[in-house]
């Protein structure tokens, strides 16, 4: 059994939030954010990167901090904003931290889940971020525990810290390559053991990890747009299967696993990123935008104005305009002070969730033929109650059209659709969609348009929740989906 970690450890519990999510679409998953300055000290950066990262996940927030003696932590349940107080943040000294911000895809939304988490090691005491999802945990977890080791959480990250933690490796680059060859799916990871800064990634590089500087100093986040909120500058990509240790020594890139296929979430430049991060090279605004102008091309109709579902619709309900010669107009005005918890006045208000987060605005939309512009369909509740809406301010017509291809797969990578039923593209054809969220009209852009607009190759990208071509195994029903590891504590 391993020994618990060394060092202070303050988690607080607080209720995890709840109430309606405003839109049915794929939810993203985590941020994760390190660093190892020259002597600044590392939390205050840490808390500004993950603020960039807020997106990826609102459950959870948490820093941990090494000082050269010991390790500090604060996590506790939801946004960055309200976790971190002064007092918090300055019970973390020291210059090397790794921060997380979590949407629960595997465990559930508990303090024991939240991260980073810390595990004792023979190096000292490993404090460990993580993106994705594992498809092989159960099975990891199974035999780790057959080994006498005990676990704390629900989640697949804690199988990373003890499969590090237990491993007989000499040193600690062995240890997280010997993880590296057990673990399966989607992971990016950030972690501190000791005096270094670690950050390693999947062999498919699923999801997105990207190395800064910040002062000279080594940074890594899930996405770009912190490297901006912190002053620091873009340096590359952390490449898929490999492993950057930071240390005394300097910065050392390991390529622990070999590249079979590189598989960039397509979904992140679809949805998930910010529209000020570049992925892959490219800004993911415009990426968004050249998708509305293809779907203008692939997808036209007659209309009066372009109109977005805030905000993820927005760069491509531009580019629709842009190639359309119909103007782009805001329509639709999202609330961004209800948050996750509200109270329901009346539970049988089936459209109440939409009604709080969005109004609509009368002078643009009464009277006339609409394209509402989205960036994807899950379960089509969200499309039906805003084209409703729509349509009770007065709207003549409304035309769908979505920026990307119908969602037709589960996905096993750390997105929460891992159910093929949930998805209303799986269970009816377009017309039926279309009949179901009672619009006029409805259009999907294409596969090649998609690629197109991303300017990658297709075989560089993960298309599986489109085209069913999983880029590694995927996991037994069991095995998948976020209570895999709870249904094997129950
Ligand atoms: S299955 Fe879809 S959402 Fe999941 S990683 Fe692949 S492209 Fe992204």
């Amino acid at each position: 059994m391993s020994a618990p970690a060394a060092g202070a450890q303050r988690a607080v519990t607080t209720p995890a939030p709840d109430g309606l999510p405003w839109k049915d679409g794929m939810r993203e998953e985590c941020g994760v954010f390190g660093i190892r300055t020259q002597g600044a000290p590392a939390a205050p950066l840490v808390h500004l990167g993950l603020y960039a990262l807020q997106h990826r996940g609102q459950e959870s927030a948490g820093i941990a901090a090494f000082d050269g003696a010991r390790t500090h932590l604060v996590k506790d349940m939801g946004l960055v904003a309200n976790v971190f107080t002064p007092e918090r943040l300055a019970a973390l000294p020291g210059r090397i931290g790794v921060g997380h911000v979590r949407y629960s895809t595997m465990g559930t939304a508990s303090i024991e889940n939240a991260q980073p988490f810390l595990e004792q090691t023979p190096w000292g005491v490993l404090a460990l971020a993580h993106n994705g999802n594992l498809i092989n945990a159960p099975d990891l977890r199974r035999s780790l525990e057959a080994a006498g080791h005990c676990f704390r959480a629900t989640s697949d990250t804690e199988v990373i810290t003890k499969l590090i933690a237990t491993s007989r490796a000499a040193t600690v680059e062995e240890a997280v390559a010997h993880c590296m060859r057990r673990i399966r799916g989607a992971y990016t990871v950030v972690a501190m053991l000791g005096d270094r800064l670690l950050a390693f990634r999947d062999a498919n590089g699923i999801r997105p990890l990207v190395q800064g500087a910040v002062a000279g100093a080594p940074v890594f986040s899930s996405e770009s747009c912190a490297f901006d909120q912190t002053g620091g500058a873009y340096v590359r990509e952390v490449g898929p299967g490999e492993l950057v240790v930071c240390d005394a020594d300097g910065v050392r890139q390991i390529q622990v696993l070999p590249v079979v296929r590189r598989s960039a979430c397509v979904f992140e430049h679809i949805y998930f990123a910010r529209p000020d991060t570049q992925l892959d090279g490219r800004n993911v605004h415009q990426v968004r935008r050249r998708m509305g102008r293809i779907l203008a091309r692939e997808q036209p109709v007659p209309a009066d104005a372009v109109i977005a579902v805030p905000d993820s619709g927005a760069s491509a309900a531009m580019g629709y305009a842009d190639e359309s010669g119909i103007p782009c107009e805001v329509g639709l005005i999202k609330n961004r002070y209800v948050g996750r918890t509200f109270i329901q006045p009346d539970p049988s208000s089936r459209d109440f969730g939409v009604r709080v987060k969005l109004n609509p605005i009368r002078d643009v939309i009464a009277g006339r033929r609409i394209v509402l512009v989205d960036d994807s369909i899950v379960r089509g509740t969200t499309s039906r109650q805003i084209v409703r809406m729509l349509r009770h301010t007065g709207a003549r017509e409304v035309h769908v059209r979505i920026s990307s291809p119908p969602i037709l797969n589960a996905c096993y990578y750390g997105i929460d659709t891992s159910s093929r039923g949930e998805l209303v593209a799986s269970r009816l054809s377009i017309e039926e969609i279309r009949a179901s969220i009672e619009a006029d009209t409805l259009g999907y852009l294409s596969m090649d348009g998609l690629v197109q607009a991303i300017g990658m190759v297709p075989d560089d990208l993960c298309l599986a929740c489109l085209n069913g071509r999983y880029p590694t195994e995927t996991p037994t029903e069991a095995a998948a989906g976020r209570h895999a590891l709870e249904a094997r504590q129950a």
